[in-house]
């Protein structure tokens, strides 16, 4: 129960795991990995959003700390067969997948399943067991491709820093899960009063009511508008047919339908149907607007079909959308710069959507070209060298999300710091940015607000609940004490997420990790935005520098980076 209090479950409950089972340095891909499925002190209940669960693991991608939220059903089968987490280590001697249930758990061969992708897998193990969720892997995920997914409800993915090739190299395609244990609250009378009052604020919330028409697919206008949306391999940030690949024209054109998560009545999911050429007859969830920025915008696609049709090929195959687009969109760059000497694919530049199609497919079997950006924009960029680096455009090898930092400098700051590598998930300033609560193009309060979101953030992935529930902290505090039984106040519950923050920084701080890898890609130090409302922004490395001093010194930081005697010692670690 101590545990349980200081880390609470999910992100921080995984980290304290992870960090005490694993020696430092070792291969991600090895057997002595271990890959958590995490659930939280609420997943199942009425909390809204109490649907999503986390994977916690060392990512193959980074080297370092990973935690991957996910939404669907599948943390709530977990739990109700009753467990709050699985911790896999060691490798089963053929492909294989745990069945768990509230009778007990089975490991079964699951060699029929070999090569096949996502859906086919989730098809045939929940018709073998009625009444299951599955989360399960593709073909990347069992080919080591270095950001490969994990998948569950079709769409549903943990997608970030390659979990799914932890999964792969444990022979483990699939994790089936089915129970039927009731989940109570400690205080349940009390907790069923809160989850009714706030569900009611969710259905009345303006911002919800907006996500939930056009979906997070509504940030493209914003975002080009605003000189941020990240384009052709982040050269620019403006996009000339951003209008065509925007939520707007989504919804007009082609969104048939809504789709939730387990328990959310925001339903940011918008399923859209394509009736007339080349994708006739496609229908997909999304794409998301993470998907339309790095495979749309990114790799200079104007066809909202044609990214649909990636975002639906990265679901199956099982590869993590935003790496995917920014690999390909640098492979795009590369190839137009005359740095790839091989190349297998036609005319792979920007706009072309078949080129981004057969990239995919490359990818997630390690064909040809496709074996070489397996490894992500980072660890190709060291095999083709020239300088390629320069504009592979990652923080710590994990490649950056939809928000430009020349035209965001708050995400400079956040991605740089992440404990993930580059994360919009940690910390997303662009919001506060355009409201006018932080100055634009200045570091002014940034560390502070860097650093108080990431601990919030840091708590609410353990609690293992969404980004996007309209709550505030209080709110946070009175649901968790109701679940847990706790007497947690404002104070100790940020407390906690800078807890788990340091945390994740002293596991990153054992494999290497100092200030010196706190940097951004030397493009947004070197060029000034070309274009747009951002024109003429650079973040130099002097300014970011600047506010790494700040930032580490607020988190009671070395110069270094590196938590302080003082600071574990106050925090309990
Ligand atoms: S807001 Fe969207 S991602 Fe979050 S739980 Fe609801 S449906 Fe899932």
């Amino acid at each position: 129960m101590d545990l349980a209090k200081k880390f609470i479950g999910g992100k921080g409950l995984g980290a304290k795991i992870l960090y005490d089972t694993l020696a430092p340095g070792i291969d991600p891909l090895s057997t002595e990995n271990i890959i958590l499925f995490m659930t939280g002190p609420m997943s199942g209940t009425t909390a809204q959003t109490a649907g999503r669960w986390a994977i916690v693991t060392k990512s193959p991608q980074t080297g370092i700390f990973l935690d991957s939220q996910i939404g669907g059903s599948f943390g709530v089968y977990m739990k109700r067969a009753g467990y709050d987490y699985i911790l896999f280590r060691g490798k089963a001697e053929e492909l294989s997948y745990l069945l768990v249930t509230s009778e007990g758990i089975e490991i079964r061969s699951a060699s029929d399943l070999a090569g096949k992708g996502t859906f086919e897998t989730e098809e045939i193990l929940q018709e073998r067991h009625a009444k299951t969720e599955v989360a399960c892997i593709g073909p990347a995920g069992e080919n080591l491709v270095a950001f490969s997914a994990i998948m569950t409800g079709r769409s549903h993915m943990a997608g970030r820093g390659g979990a799914g090739a932890v999964m792969g190299s444990k022979n483990l395609k699939a994790v089936v899960a089915s129970g039927s244990n009731k989940i109570k609250a400690v205080h349940q009378e009390k907790f069923s009063e809160l989850t009714k009052a706030f569900r009611q604020k969710v259905v009345e919330d303006a911002g919800v009511k907006h996500r939930h028409d056009i979906g997070t697919v509504m940030w493209v206008n914003i975002s080009n508008e605003a000189g941020f949306l990240p384009t052709r391999n982040y050269q620019t940030g403006v996009f000339e047919e951003a209008e065509a690949i925007s939520g707007e024209t989504m919804k007009e054109k082609y969104v048939i339908g809504h789709k939730a998560c387990f328990g959310c009545r925001i339903a940011c999911g918008k399923v859209t149907k394509f009736t007339e050429g080349k994708y006739a007859g496609l229908e997909v969830e999304g794409p998301e607007y993470e998907t339309s920025a790095l495979i749309g915008s990114n790799c200079g696609i104007t066809s909202l079909p044609a990214i649909a049709k990636a975002s639906h090929m990265c679901d199956d195959l099982g590869i993590d959308t935003i790496t995917s687009g920014a690999t390909i969109s640098f492979a795009m760059e590369c190839s137009d710069k005359g740095i790839l000497q091989q190349n297998d694919v036609d005319n792979l530049t920007f706009g072309n959507e078949d080129a981004l199609h057969k990239m995919l497919e490359l990818i997630a079997h390690r064909q040809g070209i496709g074996d070489l950006f397996a490894k992500g924009s980072l660890g190709a960029s060291k095999e083709l060298g020239q300088n390629s680096e320069e504009f592979a455009i990652q923080v710590k090898g994990l490649e950056l999300a939809g928000v430009e930092p020349r035209g965001s400098w708050g995400m400079a700051l956040a991605y740089s710091t992440s404990d993930r590598g580059a994360c919009h998930q940690r910390c997303w300033t662009p919001g506060a940015e355009l409201r006018g609560d932080l100055p634009r193009y200045s570091m002014e309060g940034v560390p502070k607000f860097v650093i108080d979101t990431q601990d919030e953030r840091a708590v609410c992935g353990s609690l293992v609940l969404c980004d996007f529930v309209p709550f505030g902290v209080d709110e946070m505090v009175e649901m968790l004490n109701a679940a847990t039984g706790f007497d947690y106040t404002s104070e100790s519950y940020l407390k906690t997420g800078d807890r788990i923050w340091n945390l994740t920084r002293l596991f990153n701080a054992r494999e290497g990790i100092t200030a010196n890898d706190d940097v951004l890609p030397k493009r947004f130090s070197k060029e000034e935005m070309p274009e747009g409302p951002a024109k003429g922004q650079i973040v130099t490395e002097e300014t970011l520098n600047k506010a790494k001093a700040e930032y580490y010194d607020l988190r009671g930081w070395t110069a270094e980076g590196l938590p302080s005697e003082e600071k574990i010692k106050e925090l309990g670690l």
